[in-house]
């Protein structure tokens, strides 16, 4: 069974995007996963097409009508469809692993990407939009929202990530900030790897790993210590 992502846009031109290339782009490719983009602006009532209005109250910009949203909406996920309905926005949820992973193991998504000023309240309520964001800052679109979450998504479908035992130790996944990398060379500009890496002693080196993933923990991101009581 295929992951299934329909994306209400504006602008369905920017998918898949960035999504089309490397793993994401061969998992789409393969069927792994299946992407609509559907134009809102193809649920207009009227000759030119209009999608956004003045806000009721006044002020600055324009917001996007709720009629015509429930239309396309209604189109790409009629009731009885299992998908969860996202709407990106600065107001939401904050994205996490948790929250991401728990959306790669369903059947798929529907996400409304905003634009102007947002959408009508009354839009979110009557198709119980669950806003999500992507960080505290203001993008002029949704879309680019959607396409870092399906991104975060997809790499975790199963088949999509060559190694999966790299994406259990990756950062958030255990609480914590991930360990340092080394490579080849062995020295760079006068840095030698850490001499525990080359030692050949796989318990030590996961000690070393653990602890230098609390320290950075610790030091960056204490806010994560703080809801994972098994890091003191
Ligand atoms: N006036 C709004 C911002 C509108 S930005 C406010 O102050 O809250 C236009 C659209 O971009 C939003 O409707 C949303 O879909 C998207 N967007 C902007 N920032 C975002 C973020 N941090 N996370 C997710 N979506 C975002």
């Amino acid at each position: 069974m295929s992951f299934a992502a329909s994306v209400l846009t504006l602008y369905p031109e920017m998918f898949p995007g960035a999504l089309g290339l490397s793993l994401a782009g061969r998992a789409l490719e393969a069927g792994t996963w299946s992407l609509e983009a559907i134009q809102i602006r193809d649920f207009a009532t009227d000759r030119h097409r209009t999608v956004d209005d003045t806000p009721a109250g006044g002020g600055a910009g324009m917001v996007m009508r709720a009629d015509v949203l429930a239309k396309a909406i209604d189109h790409a996920s009629p009731p009885g469809d299992p998908r969860p309905r996202l709407l990106m926005s600065p107001r939401g949820r904050p994205l996490t692993q948790a929250h991401v992973r728990d959306l790669a193991a369903g059947p798929g998504v529907v996400i409304l990407c905003g634009r102007f000023e947002g959408v009508d309240q009354r839009l979110i309520e009557a198709r119980g939009l669950e806003e999500v964001s992507i960080g505290d800052f203001i993008l002029s679109g949704g879309e680019p929202a959607a396409l870092v979450l399906l991104d975060a998504v997809v790499r975790l479908l199963p088949g999509v990530m060559g190694n999966a035992v790299s994406g259990e130790e990756e950062s958030f996944e255990n609480g914590l900030l991930e360990h340092p990398h080394y490579t080849r060379p062995q020295e760079f500009e006068g840095r030698p790897i850490p001499e525990v890496l080359t030692s050949g002693n796989h318990k030590r080196i996961a000690e070393w790993r653990r602890a230098e993933a609390e320290k950075l923990t610790r030091e960056r991101r204490p806010d994560l210590l703080a809801t994972h009581p098994l890091v003191k």
